[in-house]
């Protein structure tokens, strides 16, 4: 039996995400952004909060988790680097690392950049990764606590994942993507058939997330920064990849 994957929104812009093994009817949310939307998914779906996967320390990362774990005793997982300020934290992990869900091998990349501890969950045999804030479709997450080349180290991880990966991640921000992305890259057929796409989807409310890989290597401008015509359309065409990239969050950050 197949890992059962729900979407839903929480907050104003954010994506909650419940992963259930219907083998061991374990359930884990993806980061908890917000108790009442978590306990409405985990309703919708009859199962029973067993773990919350904490990507960073944020608050609309983190904010359901004291009630969500006093409602159910979840264990709460999340990045050893962030612990000091994850109160909530039962168990404590780092890149490398890996740990059970039910049936499946979880596997921890160390992704700062958005913030310094930040970390992904890779789920290989169900070939899933939860990015939180580090990729976004079409995007990335700003980058406030780290540098320009910790991030871009971070992306070139997930970069490096199989192109049939699907990527859930923390928010919807796509179509502002989207409209930006085709600043850096006006003539990316694969970017312009995608906005187009994520129009449609928008004007219809429904979510433009997950991704894939492929999909983000294909489209995704700070993904790309290592793409020799990205480096020339935006006229560094010498430059190192991650000068690449930080340009790129530059350019982003002011737009
Ligand atoms: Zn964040
Ligand atoms: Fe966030």
């Amino acid at each position: 039996m197949t890992l059962e994957i729900y979407q839903f929104p929480a907050r104003s812009d954010n994506y909650g995400v419940l992963v259930h093994d219907p083998e061991t009817g374990m359930t884990a949310s993806i980061d908890a952004p917000e108790e009442s939307a978590v306990k409405k998914a985990l309703d919708a779906n009859g199962w029973r909060l067993t773990h919350i996967f904490t990507t960073h320390h944020h608050n609309d990362h983190t904010e359901g988790n004291a009630a969500l774990k006093a409602e159910t005793g979840c264990e709460i997982i999340g990045p050893r680097g962030e612990a000091e300020k994850i109160h909530s934290l039962d168990k404590q992990v780092g890149g490398g690392d890996s740990f059970r869900f039910g049936n499946y091998d979880v596997q921890v990349l160390d992704t700062p950049g958005h913030t310094l501890g930040h970390i992904s969950y890779f789920i290989p045999e169900a070939k899933v990764a939860f990015v939180g804030d580090t990729m976004f479709a079409m995007g990335c997450g700003r980058v406030f606590e780290g540098s320009h080349e910790m991030m871009w180290n971070s992306l070139s991880k997930l970069r490096a994942l199989p192109e049939d990966t699907t990527v859930f991640a923390g928010h919807e921000y796509t179509q502002s993507n989207a409209q930006f992305a085709l600043t850096i890259e006006p003539d990316n057929a694969a970017l312009k058939a995608r906005a187009k796409e994520v129009d449609a989807l928008r004007e219809e409310g429904k979510p433009t997330l997950p991704t894939t890989i492929a999909r983000e290597l294909a489209t995704n401008p700070f993904l790309r920064a290592c793409e020799p015509e990205v480096k020339a359309a935006i006229g560094m065409a010498d430059a190192a990849d991650w000068q690449v990239f930080g340009e790129i969050r530059k350019r982003k950050d002011n737009a």
